[in-house]
């Protein structure tokens, strides 16, 4: 194909929402990291998910920083992270000089196994923090991941940046833990080409991350700091697309589960699965997932090779953090005889699932993951 479909892109609202919020910046001037569409778009946010409290940021990752932050990780800390997940949401534990301990995932969400976090605690103790993340969208076993922390007073860090839109028993991902972390890069489910936003429990935690957000100024006529800072708030014409993209998430929502469904109903004679999820939960499908059947003869690179050669991107599965040559060193923690996580990413493929695609490109992925099977 001439045109490449891609995994998943930034997709503007047809109505332009996003371009009159910007243009409502340049006329007001207000070119800063602060205005109108930051608290308007802190605003929408919060009032979509629920969540007490919301804080723009420049990325999803200086989200997940300031929760270590506001955690109180530090210097030779422990922290509990989900294994199978974006180096994003393990880099920040680095960042405080903190150590990880990595969780396995179990099978119906692909996420945190709470019997192997349960593990993890009778074998290492109390961490500062624990890290779960809905990979893909789909929602973790929150209850049962609340509870553990609950029991032994841990704060929870929700990774929910790929999971926007997504609900666990009727509430938002990314509204469970004490703090929790959205991205809007330019993959995620909207985008404002870069940008992220802090989810908190406590108004003081929301309060005390803004000003960590803007250079930790404290409040005297001239510049008195008492801690360090960081230059974290999202730019005011950043928000101005989040406001436009914001009236549109539903639609994106709407569209990636008919993507997914699409998917699932093409290949229900193949050796494959789609990822799973709880059925009181709701997926955002932010990419459409699947799990090959193991010894179906048919490897996730063939089928990835196959769609790029047909100009179509697909990927493999996060590679677990256990194996990153970058964290060789690090504990991981498995209640099964093998790795959960090594055997998704051994077997999962993240296939197109770009809002932007039209249903007959659709079909030309599904017929060329089709012609993968049948050359078997
Ligand atoms: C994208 C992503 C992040 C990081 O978000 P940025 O906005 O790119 O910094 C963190 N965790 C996960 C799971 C992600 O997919």
């Amino acid at each position: 194909m001439d045109k490449r479909i891609f995994l998943a892109s930034p997709h503007m609202s047809d109505e332009g929402y996003e371009l009159e919020y910007i243009k409502d910046a340049f006329n007001k001037n207000w070119i800063a990291p602060l205005g109108e569409n930051v608290n308007e778009f802190e605003k929408a946010v919060k009032d979509y998910t629920g969540a007490a409290s919301t804080v723009a940021l420049s990325a999803g990752t200086a989200a997940l920083h300031l929760s270590m932050l506001l955690a109180g990780v530090g210097r030779g800390d422990m922290v509990f992270c989900q294994d199978l997940t974006f180096s994003a949401s393990a880099n920040p534990i680095a960042y405080m000089g903190a150590e990880a301990v990595y969780i396995d995932s179990e099978r119906d969400t692909w996420n945190m196994d709470p019997e192997a976090l349960k593990k993890a605690f009778e074998l290492y103790g109390r961490p500062k923090a624990v890290v779960v993340v809905h990979l893909y969208g789909t929602p973790a076993r929150m209850e049962e991941i609340c509870a553990i922390c609950r029991e032994h007073d841990v704060p929870l860090i929700e990774d929910a940046a790929e999971a926007l839109g997504s609900d666990y028993k009727g509430r938002k991902c990314g509204t469970f833990g004490k703090f929790g972390a959205l991205s809007f890069n330019g993959n995620k489910i909207i985008t404002t080409s870069g940008g992220g936003m802090l989810l908190c429990e406590n108004e003081s935690d929301a309060k005390h991350a803004l000003k960590l957000a803007t250079q930790a100024r404290e409040p005297f006529p001239w510049y008195q700091h008492e801690e360090i800072g960081y230059n974290y708030r999202l730019s005011n014409i950043s928000a101005g697309i989040g406001r436009g993209q914001m009236r549109v998430l539903e639609k994106r929502v709407e569209r990636k589960r008919e993507i997914c469904e699409t998917y699932e109903k093409a290949f229900t004679d193949l050796p494959l699965e789609i990822s799973p999820c709880l059925p009181d939960s709701r997926a955002n499908r932010w990419l459409s997932t699947v799990l090959l059947k193991a010894d179906c003869g048919v490897t996730p690179t063939q089928i990835i090779d196959a769609l790029q050669a047909e100009n179509m991107e697909a990927r493999h599965v996060w590679k677990p953090m256990h194996l990153q040559p970058v964290f060789a060193d690090c504990r991981f923690v498995q209640v099964a005889e093998k790795s959960v996580a090594d055997d998704l990413f051994n077997r999962g493929v993240c296939l197109p699932s770009d809002t932007k695609m039209t249903p007959e490109e659709q079909q030309e992925v599904i017929r060329i993951v089709r012609k993968v099977f049948e050359q078997i």
